[in-house]
Order: structure tokens, then sequence, then C-alpha cells
């Protein structure tokens, strides 16, 4: 179903005023779009889950597949981290963080090639086409997915304009990774959108002070989005593309 261009408006002027009561910013003015990568442009988090799930198991730590969604953002380490201390009452070693990322990450690699997220393309094509600054942010530092973004989103993110698990001390959901997109990019909160499709990232993203779009394109429901801070809810990038003209006309 699709919007009218009278919803589409009035959708995105209770989302701006929502997040200026919230933010206590004065304006808002687009000018660089900061965007989480898996489940957001690229649909691997059904992958992910299952892989993590596949290498949980393994090591004799009980889990359900669907609890990895929850985690997303999380570094691998932070994850490996946060499931030792759960099932052992210790943390993880250095070597076992690495090893055990190492063998999550090959898994997922062994899975069919995902595609990227419906409606992404003409997202990021609008960026583009609209002068807006695109800097990718996420918790993640797999190569294979980092390295194909080039491909499947042409000209859409400079290297030089990325935050991955490399780059940040403090991942999801600390707003540290979406401050540092803000320098990369060198704008203010008030000039940021930020697009996002899990609760721990929506929240970085939120008390990083961005105009926050959470887009459910998992099985996480829409209130978490909202508890944890978004400004929008959408139930696809499909939508964005739409809603998207009229909120960077503003
Ligand atoms: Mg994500």
């Amino acid at each position: 179903m699709t919007m009218n261009e009278t919803e589409m408006n009035r959708m995105v002027s209770e989302s701006v005023t929502r997040y200026l009561k919230r933010s206590g910013a004065e304006a808002f003015k687009p000018a660089a779009a900061l965007i989480d990568m898996d489940g957001t442009l690229l649909d691997s988090m059904k992958g992910h889950t299952q892989a993590w799930e596949r290498m949980v198991s393994e090591i004799g730590i009980p889990c359900t597949r669907d609890e990895f969604y929850l985690y997303e953002g999380m570094t691998g380490a932070e994850t490996i981290n946060m499931l030792f201390k759960r099932a052992f009452g210790r943390e993880a070693t250095a070597q076992e963080k690495t090893e055990l990322y190492a063998r999550k990450t090959g898994y997922f690699n062994e899975l069919p090639r995902v595609g990227i997220v419906p409606g992404a393309d003409r997202v990021i094509a609008e960026l583009i086409s609209k002068g807006i600054t695109r800097v990718l942010v996420t918790g993640s530092g797999q190569l294979s997915s980092l390295e194909r973004l080039d491909s499947d989103f042409p000209g859409g993110f400079d290297h030089k304009l990325r935050i991955t698990s490399h780059n940040v001390e403090h991942c999801k959901p600390h707003p540290e990774p979406y401050l540092k997109a803000m320098q990369l990019a060198g704008v203010e909160p008030w000039e940021s959108i930020a697009l996002e499709n899990a609760p721990l990232g929506v929240k970085s993203a939120s008390d990083a002070g961005a105009f926050t779009i959470a887009v459910t394109t998992g099985p996480i429901p829409e209130e978490e989005m909202w508890k944890a801070g978004a400004d929008m809810v959408l139930p696809s990038m499909e939508r964005l593309a739409e809603l998207l003209p009229a909120l960077l006309a503003r």
C-alpha cells in the first residue's frame, strides 16, 4: 500500500515536530545520512542470526536464533563476551573473541550471498541526487559485507566515510559510532538523518541527537523502535524511498 502525498507530508511533519521536541534542536536541516549496514542496506540478518546460533550452540551455550536480532549493532566481540558472562560467569579472552567471531563469520560466508534490502538502492540514489553526504555506521567488521557495498550501491559510500567496529571504542547502543559519523561528515546532530533497523542502533543514533528513522525489516516489533528513541518508524526501505523527497525538502 502506498501513501498519498498528504499522508506523507503529515507523517514527515509529525516526526520532525517529535524530533525537535525530544532533541531540543531549533531546526532540522538534513545534510548527511548516517546509515547502518546489516538489515538496513543488506538483507543479511537471517544469515547472521543463523550463523550466530550455529557457532554459539556448538560451544555449549543455549540460545535461540531470534535473540540475535536483539544484539544487532553490538560488535561480534561484545556479543561473545556478553554470552560468556551469561553462560560461564566470566569474560571471554581476546583469543576466544577473535576465534569465535572468525568461526561465526565463516558460517555466515558459507550461506548463499544475500540480496540488498528492497528499496535501499532507491534510498541511496535519492540521497546522492539531493547532495546528502552518506556515512556508513556499522558495528560489523566483516570484510565480505563491507567490500560488496561498492558494487551494490555504486558511488554510495566513500571509503573515507565509514565507521566500522575498527573505528570505535564503544559500539552501539553507545552514541559514539553516530557521533563519530557526524564528525566525519562535518555535520551537527540536527543536520543528520540516521537509518537503522535494530533497537540498539536506534538508541545509539537517537542519543547522538540525529533524526532517527527505524525501518522494521526483521521480526522486531515497531514499539521496540519507539522505546529505543526513534523519531519515525517505517515498515520498509521502499516506504522510506517514497517519503524521502518530502523529508529532504525541509
Ligand atoms: Mg542493522
